[in-house]
């Protein structure tokens, strides 16, 4: 009887296997077209499945592997009767795996490889499972796993890691497109306590209310740190782990466009022409080209509104209003400090591009990490962008009466529409022109453009002091020097010579300035 009813569903498996051909098929086609190796990645997740059953050994070899944790992964379809009793019948049960994995693609990690997720496909536990891989690659040892233990804890706890801090407490909350409130956070510090740790870090998908900002930072300033890890910092940790997060496909990472060695020697060489006076070869004809290093510094880049009214005795109380829509403000990534003049005005020029580790590889730069999170950067923007309107000046009141100081806009005058974690690429490169070494720091437009920061092309190398003029280079030594007081031309061959090179004619009423070569020649 039930061998009957078993051969009937064999047979309606089958049929149901020959009519999904076509779909399957379609199907197929999009699963690669999607997420390119979509399919072959499904037999991989399932191999691995079943592999991992059989040696535990394959999986402990943490970075190289994918970041599912060792567990079969509870959505699997459940084996249908008919498959059991056909093994050679495996046409639906394939197309389900591959359906069920088409789903929930997840990065495969070769080594050395980047891998790119996305966080809007990414459901509830996905995303505690990559909270768990990210933070043991940021070298996080986790001391508890939430999931392993009962669900009916007092306090909620997802991970209890081990770091440089101590022990933290981790809540992983996948709120993709809300804020997490105040209530979320208050659990956590209970948590904290109760595990006798020594901090918390809650990381969200999605960002956090204002309340629950204000109340990490307190609970901060009172001993228990908190740190709040918000979408734009979660893939910074990501990246970091060499997986590239994006957000319904947009970037969550940015970065400005960086040339490749060549072109920024070009660029720095025709700078170096176009600055200097040099004669008879040009600087970029002596230039010898040390070390290029390039530096990532973290940066946020806050777009903010300001409503504020300057208040006095005028005809409504108000004598004066500060107003700005969509202003644009970079702060360091490190200390919170608005970012100076030159390096702000160049970057708020440029249109940033989705950064990924992948890009910057073979440049080894020096990546340098926040050291802010969500509520800290929040707070410094608001400093920052209060001192930046604050107004000096006089209004006059309504009788005539005048008002003098200074007003800046409140905490609760300035909404921060979005703060964006850029990286701002730095180039530090070191140089040798003839026998003198130079170490310069530029930026660099996407067109060439060539944007020196200090002053290393402008001081003199025999003073010592700045140079205000057209700087000139000793074609003897290499050395930039001031033109006319420390620097001179040959009488003879107009050859650029500094003090130290020059040699001194005698002649008839002054003594003319001509260079070692010509000298020797006499
Ligand atoms: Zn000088
Ligand atoms: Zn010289
Ligand atoms: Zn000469």
């Amino acid at each position: 009887m039930a061998l009957d009813a078993a051969k009937k569903l064999r047979d309606e498996g089958q049929n149901i296997s020959e009519l999904a051909r076509p779909l399957r098929a379609g199907k197929q086609a999009f699963l690669r077209q999607e997420y390119e190796d979509a399919v072959r990645h499904a037999d991989d997740v399932l191999l691995g499945c079943e592999q991992r059953a059989l040696s535990p050994s394959k999986s402990e070899s943490g970075l190289t592997q994918r970041w599912t944790v060792p567990e079969t992964p509870k959505a699997e379809p459940p084996q249908t009767e008919s498959v059991r009793l056909n093994p050679e019948q495996h046409g639906v049960d394939d197309w389900r795996q591959k359906n069920w994995v088409g789903k929930r693609v997840e990065p495969q990690i070769r080594s050395g490889d980047v891998a790119s997720e996305d966080i809007q496909l990414v459901d509830s536990k996905q995303f505690k499972r990559l909270c768990r891989l990210i933070l043991e690659r940021l070298g996080y040892s986790i001391i508890e796993d939430g999931a392993a233990g009962p669900r009916s804890k007092p306090v909620p706890l997802d991970f209890l890691v081990s770091g440089n801090e101590g022990r933290i407490v981790v809540l992983c909350a996948a709120y993709h497109n809300r804020a997490i409130s105040v209530a979320v956070v208050k659990q956590l510090v209970l948590s904290v306590a109760a595990h006798s740790a020594q901090g918390g870090m809650l990381i969200t998908s999605g960002r956090f209310s204002p309340p629950a900002i204000e109340h990490a930072e307190a609970m901060s300033a009172l001993g228990t740190t908190i740190k709040l890890i918000d979408r734009g910092f979660f893939a910074e940790m990501a990246a970091r782990a060499d997986i590239d997060l994006t957000d319904g496909g947009q970037p969550l990472l940015s970065t400005y466009r960086v040339s490749d060695a060549v072109r920024s020697w070009g660029a720095l060489g025709s700078y170096m022409d176009g600055v200097c006076d040099s004669s008879p070869r040009p600087p970029s004809t002596m230039l010898e080209q040390i070390e290029r290093r390039l530096t990532l510094r973290p940066s946020f880049k806050v777009t903010y509104d300001v409503e504020a009214a300057v208040r006095g005795r005028g005809w409504d109380g108000v004598i004066d209003r500060i107003s700005v829509s969509d202003g644009t403000m970079f702060l360091d990534g490190v200390s919170g400090a608005e970012l100076d003049e030159s390096r702000a005005t160049f970057f708020t020029a440029l249109e940033p591009t989705p950064f990924s580790a992948a890009n910057f590889r073979e440049l080894h730069p020096a990546w340098h990490r926040f050291e802010l999170d969500a509520a800290g950067a929040a707070r410094k923007a608001k400093e920052r962008i209060a001192s930046h309107h604050a107004t000096t000046g006089h209004w006059w009141g309504n009788r005539g009466n005048v008002y003098y100081g200074t007003w800046q806009p409140s905490a609760r005058d300035i909404t921060l529409k979005d703060i964006a974690l850029v990286y701002l690429p730095e180039n530090h490169v070191r140089f040798r022109i003839l026998k003198t070494v130079y170490e310069l720091e530029f930026l660099e437009h996407p067109s060439g453009r060539f944007e020196p920061l200090g002053n290393a092309l402008f001081e003199c190398r025999v003073c010592g002091q700045l140079i205000s003029r057209k700087p000139l280079l000793c074609n003897a030594c290499g050395k930039i020097a001031h033109r006319r007081k420390h620097g001179f031309k040959c009488k003879t061959c107009k050859k650029t010579v500094c003090q130290n090179c020059v040699r001194l004619a005698k002649g008839f009423l002054l003594r003319a300035p001509i260079c070692p070569t010509c000298y020797r020649r006499r």
